[in-house]
């Protein structure tokens, strides 16, 4: 059977896929490989589920790195508000706003190169109280030791987020501060504490076809897959070095994530930056295709996100139900925010940190 007709699956993961094969899969007719993504999703996840995460930015903006796409590096004159590391109470707050709007995922990120000693602290005791709230916890801090992955795990981080960004052969075009070792050492540290790996990337960064491989392909050859992996769609903002680069083509970024379904079967490949820009019917597509995550809420990082109630009436419109996780009652999460903040006072964690 040809490639183009086979949908005979495996629930088994591979993890030795080739650049030929994955760039067969990108070349398959467009019909052919949304049906055989879609057969893929329908094996391995319950259909018409989609797991909702919400992102908050806990340290924005003077950012080290000089990762082209991004307002928030301090190397690029943009528009965007710095701020300094939230306080603990304030990040738990809203995590249990996001959970009242149905997350189940709490993402926290920091725009640095990598965690100080002064501030990891507070980031632990974000991590423990939006835990105690009920939600996965989710935190994005740059590269880490094996001393600070260790302690993540110790406090239950479920996630860590780090994205590879693109292929090692593109990589250079769009990061010069860190390389693409760099990353993948920190996603090995990540792997080894025992926490899950959020890791994707992002398309219409002016990269080619063969990049867009190279990268699920890199990613499908870790062992086991990343849990999550964030596709995410180049957002142009003024004031970047990308912010007049072409777009990519609305089906080549379904492609992507068609191929991310099928090579990585297990994992949750999330809609991730770039949602705003895309009508309700190229989302109904990208979940046809096998995506079955994203991010919700009023903000993603700097940039615009849809609103909450228009994700909730596109999902009743396609029949989506938000995926589910471990239920706890409003007073449950009423007082784990004020158990926080009494161990706050206590132990005079109190925001001090700079960025
Ligand atoms: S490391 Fe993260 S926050 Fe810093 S410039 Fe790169 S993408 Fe932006």
């Amino acid at each position: 059977m040809s490639l183009s007709t086979s949908v005979a699956t495996t629930n088994k993961p591979r993890f030795d896929w080739t650049h030929a094969e994955v760039k067969a899969l990108f070349d398959l007719p467009f019909m052919d490989l949304i049906f055989r993504a879609q057969t893929v999703h329908r094996e391995n996840f319950t259909p018409n589920e989609v797991q909702v995460s919400t992102l908050l930015s806990i340290k924005t903006g003077a950012c080290p790195e000089d990762c082209k796409y991004c307002p928030q590096s301090g190397h690029y004159n943009t528009e965007l508000k710095k701020e300094k590391l939230m306080e603990v109470q304030k990040v738990l707050e809203e995590a249990a706003l996001a959970k009242e709007k149905g997350a189940s995922r709490f993402c926290m990120g920091a725009a640095w190169k990598h965690p100080s000693e002064k501030d990891f602290p507070y980031v632990l005791e974000m991590i423990k109280g939006v835990k105690s709230l009920g939600l996965e916890s989710c935190v994005t801090l740059g590269s880490l030791n094996d001393d600070q992955a260790k302690r993540l795990s110790e406090v239950g981080l479920d996630y860590y987020n780090h994205n590879l960004d693109t292929s090692a052969e593109f990589y250079d075009s769009i990061i010069t501060t860190r390389t693409y070792q760099d990353r993948l050492d920190t996603l090995s540290r990540v792997r080894t504490s025992g926490i899950k790996l959020c890791c994707g990337g992002i398309m219409g960064m002016g990269e080619e076809q063969k990049d867009r491989v190279g990268l699920l392909r890199q990613l499908s050859l870790m062992s086991p897959h990343p849990e999550s992996v964030p596709i995410n769609m180049l957002v142009k903002v003024e004031g970047t070095p990308m912010e007049n680069v072409d777009d990519l083509d609305t089906f080549e970024f379904i492609r992507t994530i068609a191929v991310a379904r099928i090579i990585m079967p297990k994992s949750h490949v999330r809609l991730s930056a770039g949602r705003h820009g895309m009508n309700e019917q190229t989302q109904a597509l990208c979940f046809i295709a096998g995506a079955n995550s994203i991010f919700y809420g009023e903000k993603l990082l700097t940039t615009g996100n849809p609103e909450a109630d228009k994700d909730m009436a596109l999902f009743e419109n396609l029949g989506i139900n938000p995926e589910k996780r471990e239920e706890h009652s409003d007073e449950a999460v009423a007082e784990a925010i004020v158990t926080q903040a009494v161990k706050q006072e206590e132990s005079k964690l109190f925001y001090e940190a700079s960025a």
